[in-house]
Formats: structure tokens, C-alpha cells, sequence
């Protein structure tokens, strides 16, 4: 057997600082492990031995086809406009307006600085020091190379006998990184028994490891018989810091695939003690494992997670959604029935004709959501401090002594729409149109549009205020909490104009139900305007009727979820639902 001896144990500490796996600095080498071995150099063969493993990762394969095919299929969409038919808040589109963007970055690749072909076998020592002498970088070779291969997924065998050539080179030393590195790629290739090994070698030398290598071994021990040592690890993380989601997941992942049900629930329950939001792959575990489980406290916690769903805005992913309609219809006696579907612009499943909950809030959550905001955002939010208590003051008497608007307009935000086109002329343009349907309109302005210029034409402003109520402030105010509060002065059916999604006061509102009530009263009161063929005919983007968010009538659910092949942005929403009902 090898031992290990530990130098430079004063620096421990600094290990803790270092990034989790992959982003450990080179500059921790120096903290390197005598790999000692006791009956020889001769003997390392039984560390570092070669074994063949299969270099094919279909998995990882399958995904870069994905990726691939995904690419391709937003090159194709570049060009195209956002079809009317999606709305502001549509998954996807506000990935389609960047592309939109012709100044998009191109996300090229940097430069490889080092082009040192990896080796796909392993290689003996003479041919790793050939390779280093072809390498002309300024890094420490070692951990260069078992960096691009992490990088790479190169196979264990391959890092191994990486290893085993450091080694005998360095009476035995190994750097931490390059051990970590090596155990990154025996997880990732389920290579059991070598995360075994590396495991025993850090228990025998540390008392602690760092965060990266902690996630690392109970990745890799869940799947073991040896699965409940990933708990004890669990209990060390949790000794310094909390554990992540991922750590969580892995270990309620282990206690289901060893068929102990009430362990993997008790982790779920410390998991949202602890104010984390679970993973939804550890949802989706659970829904798994719940197919051949026949128990009804079983399948209400199953539920209690769909709540949780809803609670917390979240969606599931397609997978996921598999899952939930395997489970459903599952259930013996139930008659649960499951398809996918999509809604209506009524707000009608496609599926079952059943009418999705309103996206309008009622009265209560109306008053409860315009108070917080109130309070959050414009008295205590930051962005308000950026205006003079004066400048408040003169525009909450204006809000006070005007009717009730129909619909605020961003103007500075309106006006820059359609770059190509002069700002006042677009801003003039949307006021007009609106103005035409008699709704009562408020421009939030600045105090520089009025001044004369060739993107600001003054007899165009003058039209502007002819047409509807004008609030200019002062060139250094932010617009968006003087938005907020017209258009939640101005009643709930009142209507706001801006390309801003208000992310940031989003952000204020500190508890989840405001933040979920404030994101529903988004999506039924923000329009935007998508374009504009000639000055009179502008068009808006259509504001959904119902709301998107898991929802259940006891006989049905309806479950919104991501498309794999869909990339959404944080403020949109899902298109495809879940829908299952009881067969009657
Ligand atoms: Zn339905």
C-alpha cells in the first residue's frame, strides 16, 4: 500500500479559497502530496496501472450532436423577424430579438495558445517527455496538460499514466490539483473503483478537503456500495459551509438508487430548510423513483413539489415533464391521462378545452402588490435616490392631478425603438396611434428632449404634448420607478410601454410572492412594440390572458415546461404545457 505525507500544511487553509474542480488555480501545486510508496517505486504499477477503459462517452456525444443541431438552428433563425404571434415574455423570444441585433458579438473561440495534441492512449515516459519538451508555454506542464484533458474528458487511462510519469519523476509527488483534476475524469467516466481509490488517499492524509473535492467524491461514491460515505462527506461540507444544491442532489440521488426513500426525503426537507432551491433533476429523481412506489404519502409529497413548482415560478424541463406524466399515469385506479399540448390565445388547453387561470390579479393581489412596490421600490429602492425628493414630490402631485392613465409610455425607451428612424418622430408616431383609440396616455420623458436637436425636433415634441400628458424630469432620474408608480397609481387596468424588462426592481421585492405577483402583473400590463411597417401602423406585442404557471383543479393539472431545443431567458415563459386529466 501507498501512504501519503502532506507538505506545506501551514498553506491548507488556501485550498479552501481555490475554485471547485475544474478551476483550481495552478498556483496551487506547491501544496503537492508525497505519494510514498512503501515497498518501492516498482509498486506504483498498482496505482497507476493501465487499465482500458472505454474512451466513448455516448452521453457526452449525444449532447455535442444536440448542441450542434441547435446552432444550426438559430443560424437559420437569425434573420427572421419575431413572428407577432409570440409574446414579450415567450420562451425564446428574447433570444430571437438579440439575434435581431445585428452588432451581436460573434462568440468565437480565443486563440489556443498551446497546440500540443492530446494523447488519445496512454503514453509510457519517454513519450510524455517528448511531450513536454514540445511544450513551449510558461505553465507548469503537468498541470497544464491534466487541465486540457479535464478540459477534454480524455480518458482515465490516459490521465493515469500522466500520473504515474509525475510521480516517478518526483520521488512520488503528486500536485493536488493534478489529483483533483484525475478525479474529476475518473466521475466523470463512472469509473468507480479509481474514485475509490482516490477517495482512500485523501482520507488517509486530510482531515478536510476543499468544496470542488468534496462535490467530486460524493458525485463519485453515490454510486458505490460505499454511497453512505458520501453522507459522512455531506456532514464535513456542512461543518464549514453549506452545502450546494448539487451536493444535495447527488446524495438524495444515492439514497433512491439504494432504495432508502425516507433518507433521500429528509435530505429534500433539510435541503429547502436551508432556503435552496433544489435542483430540478432531484424533483424529477423523485417523480423517477416514484413509479414502483404503490403509497399515498408517497404520492402527496409528489404533489407537494408540483405546489412547490407553482410557489416558486418554476418550470420543468422536458425530461422532467416526461416524468410527471409516467408518474400520473402510473397511479393504479387513478385513470390519469397526460398529453402535450399547447394553449390557446384564450387561454383554452388545446388538449381538454379547459381555460387556464387568469394572468389578471384579483383586487387583493392588486393592492398587495402595489403596496410593496411602493414601499420597496420607489420609497425604499435605490434607484429612487438617484432623484431629488423636490423632483419626487413635483411628479407624484402631477400623477395626483391627472385622470387616471389608460397606458405610460417609457418615451426615452419608446423613441429609441427603430434606431434608423429620428427619435421624436417614433415617439410621435406611437402617441398618435394610441391616441386615436381615445386611451389616455402619460410620456415619461426627460428635460433634454425638449431641447431642439436633430434627433428631437421641437414641433414634433409639440404634437407629442398635445396628445397626451407629458412628464419630463430632470436628464439624471431613472424612468423606470416613475413608470412603476403612474401606471400602479393609475388603477389595474392601466398599461405600461417599455423594451426595459425592470429586472432590477424585480430584484427589490425581497419575498417570493411579490416577486411571482410582480412577474404576472408584468406579463398582463407590458406591451412592446414589435414593429413598425409605416409611421401609422405600429404593432404591439399581444398580452397573454392567462397565466403560465403550474396549476392543478384537483381532477386536472396543467404544467407548463422548457423544450429542451428552446433556450428561455429568465423573464420569459414556457409555450408547450403538460396537460392531464382524469379519464371519465
Ligand atoms: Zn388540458
Amino acid at each position: 500500500m501507498m501512504t501519503l505525507c502532506f507538505t506545506g500544511i501551514r498553506s491548507f487553509p488556501k485550498l479552501w479559497k481555490s475554485n471547485p474542480y475544474l478551476g483550481l488555480s495552478l498556483g496551487h501545486s506547491y501544496l503537492s502530496l508525497f505519494l510514498k510508496d512503501c515497498y518501492g517505486i516498482r509498486e506504483q504499477r498498482k496505482w497507476f496501472s493501465l487499465k482500458t477503459v472505454s474512451a466513448q462517452n455516448t452521453k457526452a456525444v449525444n449532447l455535442l450532436v444536440a448542441k450542434s443541431r441547435y446552432v444550426r438552428k438559430g443560424d437559420e433563425g437569425s434573420n427572421k423577424e419575431v413572428s407577432s404571434d409570440s409574446h414579450l415574455f415567450a420562451a425564446g423570444a428574447a433570444r430571437k430579438r438579440s439575434q435581431m441585433n445585428p452588432l451581436r458579438e460573434d462568440h468565437a473561440l480565443p486563440p489556443v495558445r498551446n497546440t500540443i495534441q492530446l494523447p488519445t492512449k496512454p503514453l509510457n515516459s519517454e513519450e510524455w517527455d517528448k511531450l513536454k519538451e514540445d511544450f513551449k508555454g510558461d505553465a507548469n506542464f503537468a498541470s497544464w496538460i491534466i487541465s486540457q484533458m479535464a478540459h477534454s474528458r480524455s480518458s482515465v487511462d490516459v490521465a493515469k499514466s500522466l500520473l504515474a510519469w509525475v510521480a516517478a519523476k518526483n520521488n512520488g509527488i503528486v500536485g493536488y490539483d493534478l489529483l483533483v483534476r484525475y478525479l474529476y475524469l475518473c466521475v466523470f467516466h463512472k469509473q468507480t473503483s479509481e474514485v475509490i481509490d482516490v477517495y482512500e488517499i485523501m482520507k488517509a492524509r486530510y482531515k478536510r478537503l476543499e468544496p470542488g473535492a468534496y462535490t467530486l467524491l460524493i458525485q463519485g461514491l453515490v454510486h458505490s456500495d460505499r454511497w453512505k460515505e458520501a453522507l459522512l462527506l455531506l456532514e464535513d461540507v456542512k461543518k464549514v459551509l453549506v452545502p450546494s444544491v448539487r451536493n444535495y442532489n447527488d446524495c438524495i440521488e444515492g439514497a433512491l438508487l439504494h432504495q432508502d426513500v425516507s433518507l433521500a426525503w429528509n435530505l429534500y426537507q433539510e435541503l429547502l430548510g436551508r432556503d435552496l432551491i433544489p435542483m430540478l433533476k432531484t424533483l424529477k429523481a423523485f417523480f423517477d423513483f416514484g413509479k414502483n412506489v404503490k403509497d399515498d404519502q408517497y404520492s402527496n409529497k409528489l404533489l407537494d413539489i408540483l405546489l412547490y413548482l407553482r410557489n416558486n415560478h418554476l418550470y420543468p424541463e422536458e425530461s422532467f415533464a416526461h416524468s410527471i406524466k409516467t408518474w400520473f399515469e402510473s397511479a393504479p385506479g387513478e385513470q390519469w391521462k397526460g398529453q402535450f399540448t399547447t394553449i390557446k390565445e384564450s387561454g383554452q388547453c388545446s388538449g381538454c378545452g379547459k381555460t387556464m387561470e387568469s394572468i389578471h390579479l384579483s383586487p387583493e393581489e392588486y393592492e398587495f402588490l402595489k403596496g410593496k412596490i411602493m414601499r420597496d421600490v420607489i420609497d425604499g429602492g435605490d434607484q429612487y435616490k438617484k432623484t431629488t425628493p423636490q423632483e419626487l414630490k413635483r411628479f407624484q402631485n402631477f400623477v395626483k392631478c391627472c385622470p387616471p392613465f389608460d397606458i405610460v409610455i417609457d418615451g426615452l425607451n419608446v423613441a429609441k425603438t427603430f434606431p434608423k428612424a429620428r427619435e421624436s418622430q417614433v415617439l410621435l408616431d406611437v402617441v398618435s396611434q394610441l391616441a386615436k383609440q381615445n386611451l389616455q396616455l402619460l410620456v415619461l420623458g426627460r428635460k433634454h428632449m425638449l431641447t431642439q436637436h436633430s434627433r428631437w425636433r421641437k414641433d414634433e415634441m409639440k404634437k407629442v404634448q398635445k396628445q397626451a400628458s407629458c412628464f419630463f424630469a430632470d436628464n439624471i432620474s431613472e424612468d423606470d420607478p416613475f413608470l412603476l408608480y403612474a401606471t400602479l397609481q393609475s388603477g389595474n387596468h392601466c398599461k405600461f410601454i417599455t423594451k426595459d424588462l425592470m429586472r432590477d426592481h424585480k430584484a427589490c421585492l425581497r419575498d417570493a410572492k411579490t416577486q411571482r405577483l410582480f412577474f404576472k402583473w408584468q406579463q398582463g400590463h407590458q406591451l412592446a412594440i414589435i414593429n413598425r411597417l409605416t409611421r401609422s401602423k405600429i404593432t404591439f406585442q399581444h398580452i397573454p390572458s392567462y397565466n403560465t404557471v403550474v396549476q392543478t383543479t384537483g381532477d386536472s393539472w396543467h404544467i407548463p415546461y422548457d423544450e429542451d431545443t428552446v433556450e428561455r431567458y429568465s423573464y420569459e415563459v414556457p409555450t408547450k404545457w403538460l396537460c392531464l386529466h382524469r379519464k371519465t
